[in-house]
């Protein structure tokens, strides 16, 4: 490919901090608030205009991976941060749950309330500064450290210097950015993309009683031409409206998108529209309740399960998830199954047994590059087995409060250990197994 050189320029320098966190999805709101709550002073950057990740920008609909099922019933196997803003969801009656799903259970909620309450949080911590539209586009490396994030403007490039840097970008921006260890799954084993969308004026409650018990039968019948013959409608708490999973977004030769390219990207969007659409119309003519109901809105942004995987101190594996594994350095735990969105048109699901979880390792998050820099969320390190399950929302956002966590301890005192880690956030009210 033909290539220009860029010309040396100067970025003003908008926030010198000591945790900035590249990225506002579920793990930078997680790395966010942690960081500022054990006092540290913290920039928050995301290329979007509102904060959630494909908690918002996807309209994903259900957080996964909050509960384990005991012999009681459900119980939290991720709380502190993820725990509280659920809960600040649930308590305003825009969240509920756990809803029975499979083995495991959902928290159904309403992603225009997570945009507010994510404003809300990050708004009352004062030690945050955050920037939306702000793209982090490059990053500066001084020996084995980042020294400074460059951030696209429409003024042109500005920067944020930092002490510590959390990578939360779900991509592993920062980490390739800055030469760090990353890989991309291969076809057949990397998550596909999908668009979420949303249909209005449904009669809700023949949806509910007689609609969605019959869309896989409907789907399986005459749904031939849709790209899952999975997905679901998902009741948001507004009356007669849901949201469509019911799209499977690929290249035109079916392999999985690369989000980081942008042909592949704009045609995923583009495509991604048309399925939704087709998708949309299928429900309308077919599933009982839905005859009224029409296509408000696909989800902001086309939802990427999987981009980069930062290779990191320790690979998570699909055996640990698999064998409930345990590990000293624990910062977390998983209860959610291995959901594979890989191959054909369906979704597979690989449970753990009853009341089982996993440990999540802090190495995980400690990628081979500068020594400044953690990674929280879907970009960890793991093999693709085990993203199958870590990647959601819940333990995502638990990721993030321990990269957070210790993103402000060690800048505090370069000292600080992952036992020092731990008795933190067990502090702070999270599930450490
Ligand atoms: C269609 C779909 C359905 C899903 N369904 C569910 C579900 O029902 N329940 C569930 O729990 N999980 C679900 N998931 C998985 C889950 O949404 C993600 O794995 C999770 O959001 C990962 O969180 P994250 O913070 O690591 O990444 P993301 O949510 O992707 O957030 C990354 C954030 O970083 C920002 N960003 C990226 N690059 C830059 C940059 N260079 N500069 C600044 N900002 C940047 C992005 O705009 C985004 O806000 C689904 C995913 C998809 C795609």
């Amino acid at each position: 490919m033909a290539a220009i050189s860029l010309p040396a320029r100067r970025a003003d320098i908008v926030a010198e901090v000591d945790v900035c966190v590249a990225g506002a999805g579920p793990a930078g709101l997680g790395a966010a608030l942690a960081a500022a709550r054990q006092g540290a002073t913290v920039c928050l950057l995301e290329r979007h205009g509102f904060m959630g990740g494909n908690f918002t920008a996807a309209s994903v609909g259900t957080v996964c991976g909050l509960y384990v099922k005991e012999d009681s019933g459900f119980e939290y196997v991720v709380r502190g941060i993820a725990e509280e803003m659920v809960e600040a969801l649930t308590s305003n009656g825009q969240a509920m749950g756990p809803v029975p799903f499979q083995e495991s259970a959902v928290l159904l909620y309403l992603p225009w309330a997570a945009k507010r309450l994510f404003d809300h949080a990050v708004s009352s911590e004062e030690r945050i500064t955050l920037f939306l539209h702000a793209l982090v586009s490059e990053v500066i490396v001084e020996g084995d450290r980042i020294e400074a994030v460059v951030v696209a403007s429409k003024r042109g490039p500005v920067a944020v210097r930092a002490a510590s840097f959390v990578d939360a970008t779900g991509d592993a921006d920062l980490v390739a950015f800055s030469g760090g260890e990353w890989v991309m799954g291969e076809a057949g084993r990397r998550q596909h993309a999908s668009m979420q969308f949303v249909l209005q004026h449904a009669a809700g409650d023949v949806a509910m009683a007689r609609g969605i018990p019959a869309l896989s039968g409907l789907i399986a019948e005459r749904g031939g031409s849709l790209t899952r013959d999975g997905g679901a409608l998902i009741p948001t708490f507004r009356p007669g409206e849901f949201i469509g999973a019911m799209t499977r977004v690929t290249n035109p030769d079916g392999s999985p998108l690369d989000i980081t390219d942008l042909t592949q990207a704009t045609w995923g969007e583009l495509r991604g529209r048309e399925l939704a659409e087709e998708a949309a119309r299928f429900v309308i003519d077919n599933v009982p309740g839905f005859e009224g109901a029409f296509l408000a809105d696909t989800a902001p942004n086309l939802g990427i399960r999987e981009s980069r995987r930062v290779v990191g101190k320790y690979v998570l594996t699909g055996d640990d998830v698999r064998g409930a594994a345990r590990f000293d350095d624990s910062i977390g735990a998983g209860a959610w199954p291995l959901e594979y969105h890989v191959v054909g048109r369906s979704t597979q699901y690989v449970h753990l047994p009853p009341g089982e979880y996993y440990q999540v390792p802090f190495r995980s998050i400690v990628p081979e590059g500068p020594v400044n820099l953690l990674v929280a969320g879907r970009c960890l390190s793991a093999d693709p087995d085990a993203l199958a399950s870590i990647r959601v929302m819940a333990p995502s956002m638990a990721i993030g409060q321990a990269a957070g966590t210790w993103a402000a301890m060690s800048t505090r005192d370069p000292g600080v250990t992952p036992a020092d880690l731990q008795q933190s956030l067990r502090d702070q009210g999270a599930f450490l197994g």
